[in-house]
């Protein structure tokens, strides 16, 4: 097939799809071009027993995630809280606390530890430009760190150093000492603080889409239609100051430009002739994705609801360090979700899956009680084994790349335009960030292209 459009998108993740909703709306002719079987990106639903949905990828949404919530909300989905009463259960640095709350009951010393370490790296978050942290006034310094190097020195006790490695894993599937504690500034000014990140209620975590959260996907895509290409990998982009030729196996478009809205390490491996300039190329190569597991536990009932538990758990110690309860409103079947991340995903991605199935159940017996060994399903997604993910929930910057090469991550180069939760200005790495690069880039397009 051969076509020519004003605009070809490639990748139909949120990103992609809002991008070509905005670009259709402005008048452009659009195809998008998507790798999978389906849409969606990192947002898919799968099926609990009975039929209902429940999410493998993304699923929370939250307060001040506005660009994400006006589009569920235009879609006419509708949201429902996660469960959030009960007591939440932490195990850091050494002890368990069982507590209703913000604040786990830790030995004192750990507490003030945790309050001083997270006002610290909250002030230092808020001295980041969110639309340009390589401006910030100590960017250098802070991008030749890690976020392990920081908390080496910035961390009193073993509670409050397993607190930061503990939510470093839950909010970027990374270790304190894969990332840029620029990066990580940005990541967190960029969504409002670190309790927003990390609060159910009040948080990102506080709200979860009806249906699940792929039906935004899905929606956008019913919307426009056979603009929406799937099983079509774009492998090859040719491109000059007038437009692109791009190919995804027997397809071929031209277009006079590209969205690319794909996680950036997998924009790198798109052959793009000419090459494209060292610094976006550069800025490619230190950006990896976080790695994650992702696990649904159903049970007949939420059993631990009756025993008060919240189903929020929280380990410095065990594998599946981030727990929480995902049952569906009418509270049948029961469900727990958890994760393995960063270090722990890539020790459980090399176990057998009934090795990692045991792994989980004892975690979960561990947290909740022997009510846990009897599940009556287990769902499970490794993102790091998608070819057209690679990892999750997103990409981040190693040190030394925001100072050196930040600038080109939304630059556009001749008639190529970068989307993707990555390249957002607030809450990159969700679904909001994602929407909110879809926009920009629309808007980058049509005024570019004088649609508007
Ligand atoms: C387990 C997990 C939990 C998460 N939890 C949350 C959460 O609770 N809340 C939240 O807001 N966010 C969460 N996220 C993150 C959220 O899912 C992402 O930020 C968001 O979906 C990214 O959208 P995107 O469009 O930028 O990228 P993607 O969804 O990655 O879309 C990119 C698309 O491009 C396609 N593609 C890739 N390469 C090519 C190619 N060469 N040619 C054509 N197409 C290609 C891919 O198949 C994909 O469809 C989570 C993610 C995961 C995996």
């Amino acid at each position: 097939m051969e076509r020519t459009v004003d605009v070809v998108v490639v990748g139909a993740g949120i990103a992609g799809l809002v991008a070509a909703r905005d670009l259709v709306r402005n008048g452009a002719e659009v195809l998008v071009l998507e790798a999978r079987d389906r849409v969606g990106g990192r947002l898919l639903n799968e099926e609990l027993p009975g039929g209902a949905a429940i999410e493998v990828g993304g699923q929370w949404v939250g307060p001040g995630q506005d660009r994400i919530l006006d589009l569920i909300d235009e879609l006419g989905l509708k949201t429902f809280p996660t469960y959030d009463e009960g007591r939440h259960i932490a195990e850091i640095g050494g002890g368990r606390s069982e507590y209703v709350g913000r604040i786990p009951k830790l030995n004192p010393l750990a507490l003030a530890d945790i309050a001083q370490l997270q006002w610290r790296l909250d002030r230092l978050a808020r001295q980041v430009p969110v639309d340009a942290p390589w401006q910030a006034a100590r960017a250098t310094e802070w991008d030749s760190q890690t976020v392990a190097t920081w908390l080496q020195r910035a961390g009193r006790t073993t509670g409050g150093r397993g607190f930061l490695r503990v939510i470093t894993e839950a909010v970027f599937s990374a270790e304190p000492e894969d990332l840029s504690l620029l990066w990580a500034a940005f990541y967190i000014n960029a969504a409002g603080g670190i309790d927003a990140l990390i609060n159910t209620t009040g948080g990102a975590q506080q709200d979860r889409i009806a249906g699940g959260s792929q039906t935004i996907a899905l929606r956008l895509a019913e919307d426009l239609g056979d603009r929406v290409v799937p099983n079509a990998p774009v492998t090859e982009i040719d491109w000059d100051p007038a437009g692109v030729r791009v190919t995804a196996g027997s397809t071929t478009v031209r277009a006079r430009r590209a969205v690319i809205a794909v996680p950036p390490p997998l924009a790198a491996r798109i052959h793009y002739t000419p090459g494209l300039p060292g610094d976006r190329d550069q800025l490619v190569q230190r950006m990896p994705m976080g790695r994650v597991i992702k696990f649904n536990v159903v049970y007949d009932e939420p059993f631990w609801r009756r025993t008060g538990f919240s189903g929020q758990a929280n380990s410095d110690k065990r594998a599946l360090g981030t727990v929480f309860d995902n049952t569906l409103p009418d509270h049948s079947p029961g469900v727990l979700v958890g994760f393995f991340e960063g270090r722990h995903a890539d020790l459980g991605a090399r176990l057998s899956s009934a090795d990692r199935r045991a792994q989980v159940i004892e975690d979960l017996t561990g947290y909740f009680g022997p009510q846990a060994r009897n599940p009556v399903a287990f769902i499970e997604r490794d993102w790091a084994e998608e070819e057209y993910s690679r990892g999750c929930y997103g990409a981040f910057t190693a040190p030394g790349t925001l100072t050196r090469f930040g600038p080109a991550l939304r630059a556009p180069i001749g008639p190529l335009h970068w989307a993707g939760t990555e390249t957002a200005t607030r809450w990159a790495g969700y679904m909001d960030g994602a929407a909110e690069s879809g926009h920009r880039v629309a808007r980058e397009i049509a005024v570019n292209l004088h649609f508007q």
